[in-house]
């Protein structure tokens, strides 16, 4: 494969992988944005859910306790209101006040109390007839006019009000029964006499240092006294939120918060500090002016922090992407590589074994020719020019065989017909048969293989196939000649028989590349040689199938040693089989 075709394929795969990655990046950040957005606006969509079932209730508390002043009968204002606010845990303070007298009810001074004290100092303004009940009352709609209520606002004329008809979820229904249980314990229904009256009521809110605090006045007749009572604001809040579900959402928290940002109550779990700011706020006006329910967002809910946690999780994810991209790639091009390696390696073992054959082919003719033409007399020449066609033949023979072999052991289809035998005297024979063919060639073979018995269970074929192959490479790779050393060394369980020449060795980079299939060490040695690369691995495949290995190391003093591997018989089969040996 090109370069410039390489490179084209990495840009083919490369760029859309980075179009892929960078939109899924967006689109993955745009999702979560929508995400974060909806639950924001659902967590909103309660807070106001809360707040409006908030203000619903203190409306109904409201207009329960106006009903309930309209209905005491003047003669039993006094009591009523004093018993409200011995029994009624949702009223704090209660009033008489006459226009012209000033306040009735109660009276400061050593036999009130530090609450009714502190209560009349609270309202001195409308006490001392400088804000008028109605203008107070109005302020409400003034102060909180902003409000999403549109419901009908205290202060209004008490007919239209008692004429109203609402449907009261139970917990709303009992505070409304408590706004006028007090009354209604007495026994007698005066409600009835309240649908007839006409008079006018109102609610007040009022901050001190601030807190807030509700006031609800009634006038029977315009000329009459106002009489009324102070919201126990805590306890109605109190007895509201009882209601309320306890489990929401997993990070968010629902906080009511006063004017003074104290958090009065919280849904949800996490810690939040009074004073935090909160983006998201529904406001409780104007029943609760100033009181307010903020949403916290929190553990990664934060559009900020979860865009901040996507946005690792986003890059980490494409950087798997690419990743796992460029490595598949980087893999097809070594696989693509090493495919085209392996296409010219079998184009040149194809030249090269037709190289090889031809060598070996042209003398047998050359010399066939000769004897053929009958001008030969010499009866030694005819014998050298005979044994040359023998030899050669017997050269084109392990050629043939050591391709087939190669096909066979691809293929897997390669069977070895082991028997026991000795391999001392086996070696030996395979040497002497070879001694003359290497004198030859120009080297003195010593053969150092021991005069006893070793006993082998091995495929006669493989283990001469496996020797030759390396007597040939010395005869075709040490040019100058020296001495070829064949020794047999018996070990433990195994025995090693060594070949070793006085040639130019194998260089460090290609010692266990020798045995890879069509490896040839690329000098100019072999260049001039015909080979195929495939004598070492067909040897090497051929030992190890037999539970052997061949090995190289350099020869000390130079040359190459290869040690073929042997494993030894063992005992039982020795014992089995002794008349083989
Ligand atoms: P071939 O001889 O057909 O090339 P082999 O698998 O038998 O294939 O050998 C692989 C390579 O190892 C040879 O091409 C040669 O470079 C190197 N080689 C093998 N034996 C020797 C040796 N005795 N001395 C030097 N180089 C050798």
């Amino acid at each position: 494969m090109k370069k410039r075709t390489i490179i084209l394929y990495w840009i083919l795969l490369f760029v859309p992988t980075c179009i892929i990655g960078i939109s899924a990046f967006y689109m993955i950040r745009h999702e979560q944005e929508r995400i974060n957005q909806e639950a924001v606006s659902s967590a909103k969509v309660r807070a106001r859910t809360m707040a409006d079932a908030i203000s619903a209730t203190v409306e109904t508390v409201e207009d329960a306790f106006i009903e309930s002043l309209n209905a005491i009968p003047n003669p039993l204002v006094y009591k009523t209101l004093l018993d409200w606010v011995d029994a009624n845990p949702l009223v704090r303070n209660v009033f008489v006040w006459d226009k012209e007298k000033g306040l009735q009810y109660p009276l400061a001074g050593a036999t009130a109390t530090s609450e009714e004290n502190r209560f009349i100092v609270r309202y001195e303004a409308l006490f001392s007839g400088r804000i008028s009940w109605q203008a107070a009352g109005s302020s409400r709609n003034e102060a909180f006019g902003s409000s999403s209520s549109d419901k009908e606002l205290p202060g209004r004329n008490f007919s239209s009000l008692v004429q109203e008809t609402r449907k009261f979820k139970s917990g709303r229904q009992a505070l409304k029964d408590l706004a006028q249980g007090r009354y209604e314990s007495e026994g007698k229904n005066l409600l009835v006499e309240a649908v007839t009256s006409v008079g006018e009521g109102g609610w007040i809110p009022w901050f001190e240092e601030n807190r807030l605090h509700i006031l609800g006045w009634f006038q029977k007749r315009p000329d009459s006294a106002v009489y009324g009572i102070e919201l126990e604001t805590m306890t109605l809040l109190s007895r509201i939120i009882a209601d309320f579900p306890k489990e929401v959402s997993d990070g968010i928290v629902y906080a009511i918060v006063d004017g003074k940002g104290e958090i009065l109550h919280q849904i949800g779990n996490g810690m939040i500090q009074t004073g935090t700011p909160s983006d998201q706020f529904v406001s409780l006006a104007p029943f609760l002016p100033h009181w307010q329910i903020n949403v916290y967002m929190s553990n990664g809910m934060l559009p900020i922090e979860s865009e901040k946690g996507f946005l690792i999780l986003a890059s980490l994810l494409l950087v798997i992407f690419l990743a796992s991209i460029i490595l598949g790639g980087l893999l097809l091009t070594r696989q693509a590589q090493r495919n085209m390696i392996d296409a010219m390696q079998k184009t040149s073992f194809v030249s090269s074994v037709s190289h090889e054959l031809k060598t070996p082919l042209t003398s047998i003719r050359m010399y066939a020719e000769l004897l053929e033409e009958g001008r030969i007399k010499d009866t030694e020449k005819m014998r050298r020019y005979l044994k040359v066609i023998v030899a050669e033949s017997q050269r084109l023979t392990r050629l043939v065989n050591n391709v087939l072999d190669f096909s066979r052991l691809e293929q897997g289809r390669k069977t070895y017909h082991k028997e026991l035998f000795n391999l001392a005297e086996y070696v030996r024979t395979i040497l002497q048969a070879h001694r003359l063919r290497i004198r030859e060639a120009g080297m003195n073979l010593i053969d150092e293989v021991p005069d006893e018995i070793i006993s082998v269970e091995l495929d006669r074929d493989g283990i001469e196939q496996v020797l030759l192959n390396l007597i040939d490479n010395a005869l075709k790779y040490v040019t100058e000649g020296g001495e070829l050393l064949i020794t047999l060394k018996r070990k433990d369980k195994h025995c090693e028989i060594s070949v070793m020449d006085r040639g130019s060795g194998i260089p460090p980079a290609h010692r266990k590349k020798i045995f890879d299939r069509f490896h040839r060490v690329d000098n100019s040695l072999t260049s001039i040689r015909p080979g195929s690369g495939l004598g070492l691995s067909i040897s090497k495949k051929i030992m190890l199938d037999l539970g052997g290995d061949i090995l190289y190391e350099p020869r000390p003093g130079g040359g190459s040693c290869f040690i073929v591997i042997v494993p030894c018989a063992s005992t039982e089969t020795i014992l089995q089989n002794p008349d083989q040996l």
